[in-house]
């Protein structure tokens, strides 16, 4: 049993800016996630000698709270301007693109060294005993807290609550579910030479099968010629359980006309969250009786800055 004062499921963006705030008012915080790393969508992979950023491909800073982790990140050479007003889309708004120096990962690493991270732990069940609430993981392990925040894509936060009998949302709970996400499907494909895309390393694309063609060599990430390729939502919900043989070659034939260069491998990778469809009306959701607060992108916005101050506001929700 590893017991904190806050237990927090999900260590991407929005979870682990709400674990640095409140550790460093001084709580013991621990963070869950399932998967091998912390990041979650802001996620990077190797593939054959190449680094593939194949989740969110940058982020924009608005606000000066989420300005400040951006300007140390700057300070400590974890994170680098990626582009700004470049002929990616002459209709995007003029903010700088950050991304990572070795992938969009990076900035989250960078947080989670100060944290207590499980990762590799599902939880699966919810329970709340003698005012504790009792996560238990598909390992085996069980984590116990007074605090419960979840990050997770607000459908699978809510699935996880559904395992307890508590009514955690009362009137507000059809509303949260009404809540729903995007899909999403990437192609990441290694080259044979240069793309033949042009500086920044980037094309916003206008056609009903692809959204975004990015080449990770040209943006500073990966020492080889490897591309993110992301297909449209609609594309995505149309493909979602097509076998790779049939979608990838639809894929490769929307973005061949950019390229100078073949693909040599490819692999798809399928998000089932990529941003909110709706968002909630605050920037994250709170029942003080049985200490429970609900963060992320749903909440914040569908960013990284978005889900970041999220986080960030519930552990002043948290705090206050
Ligand atoms: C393909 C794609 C492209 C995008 N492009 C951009 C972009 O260019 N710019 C931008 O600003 N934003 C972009 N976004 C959106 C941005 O990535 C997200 O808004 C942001 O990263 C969300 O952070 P979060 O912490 O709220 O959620 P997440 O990053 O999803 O973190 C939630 C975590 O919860 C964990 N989790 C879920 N269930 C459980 C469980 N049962 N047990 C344990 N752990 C669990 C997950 O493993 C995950 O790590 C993109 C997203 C996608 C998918």
């Amino acid at each position: 049993m590893h017991e904190s004062d806050i237990l927090i499921i999900g260590a991407g963006i929005s979870g682990l800016i709400c674990a640095t705030e409140l550790q460093q008012a001084g709580c013991s915080v621990r963070l869950v996630d399932k998967g091998r790393g912390v990041g979650g969508r802001m996620a990077t992979r190797r593939m054959n000698g190449g680094r593939i950023d194949h989740g969110a491909q940058f982020f924009t800073v608005r606000d000066k709270r989420f300005h400040m982790y951006v300007q140390e990140w700057l300070d400590h050479g974890i994170v680098r301007e990626w582009y700004r007003n470049a002929p990616v889309d002459q209709q995007e708004e003029p903010h700088i693109r950050y991304c990572g120096v070795s992938g969009m990962s990076d900035a989250p690493k960078y947080l989670a060294r100060e944290c207590n991270v499980h990762c590799g732990e599902r939880i699966q069940n919810l329970s709340r005993e003698s005012q504790q609430w009792i996560a238990s993981a598909e390992s085996g392990e069980t984590f116990r807290a007074r605090e419960l925040v979840i990050t997770a894509p607000l459908p699978q936060a809510l699935q996880l609550l559904d395992t307890t009998d508590l009514d955690y949302a009362g009137d507000a709970l059809a509303k949260l579910r009404a809540i729903t996400y995007a899909k999403g499907l990437a192609l990441l494909a290694m080259l044979d030479g240069p793309s033949g895309i042009h500086a920044p390393g980037a094309i916003k694309m206008q056609n009903s099968v692809v959204s975004w063609l990015a080449d990770n060599h040209i943006k500073g990430i990966s020492p080889i010629v490897g591309i993110t390729v992301h297909a449209t939502p609609a594309f995505a919900e149309k493909h979602w359980d097509s076998k790779d043989e049939v979608r990838a070659p639809l894929i490769i034939e929307a973005i061949q006309p950019e390229l100078q260069a073949n693909i040599v491998e490819y692999t798809c990778h399928r998000w089932g969250f990529t941003h909110p469809l709706q968002r909630w009306p605050d920037t994250c959701y709170r029942n003080a009786a049985c200490n429970l607060t609900l963060a992320g992108d749903a909440f914040g916005g569908p960013r990284v800055e978005g889900a970041a101050l999220s986080g960030l506001e519930a552990a002043q929700h948290i705090l206050g």
